[in-house]
């Protein structure tokens, strides 16, 4: 089965790119240990954590909730260390809304067109949406240099 995850509050860095490798990742605001715990465990969410207190709750060493201690301050070392550790694939990038965590719908292209600006559109033939927030994505210039960044940051499987 493919990893879900919940990020800490101090680690939301790391749920971003996650979700732009295309993991689904919550990442809440204002959440206490045993709100993260509770959604992990009814979830099936590896629990992504700097704390090492939550580390050493019983649920934890008991292995009933999977759980990776974050030890990096950097996202990028962080990620790294996640993908290592959850032998993570690339193979779903950019299938997920950044923000909102949803699975990304394929968009038409004429069904953009009022939504996103005119060099976009002429320039661009994939779309696809978040049906949670509505955003669209498209593979612009952004989506390249983020894709560079998880290249050079993890080994690219085939
Ligand atoms: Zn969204």
């Amino acid at each position: 089965m493919r990893a879900r995850f919940i990020v800490d509050t101090n680690a939301g860095k790391l749920a971003r790119w996650l979700r732009i490798m295309g993991y689904d990742t919550l990442f809440i605001n204002d959440i206490d240990d045993e709100g993260l715990i509770a959604i992990g465990l009814k979830e099936k969410r590896v629990l992504l954590t700097k704390d090492t207190q939550i580390m050493r709750r019983r649920v934890v060493t008991s292995g009933r909730l999977k759980a990776l201690l974050i030890i990096d301050d950097d996202s990028k070392a962080q990620l790294h260390y996640v993908v290592e550790a959850m032998r993570l694939n690339q193979k779903r990038q950019f299938t997920i809304c950044l923000e909102c965590n949803q699975t990304l719908v394929p968009r038409i292209k004429e069904e953009v067109r009022e939504l996103v600006p005119p060099y976009v559109f002429r320039t661009q033939s994939r779309f696809v949406e978040c049906p949670s927030c509505h955003r669209i994505y498209w593979r612009g210039t952004h989506w390249q240099r983020m894709k560079q960044e998880l290249e050079m940051l993890v080994e690219v499987e085939e």
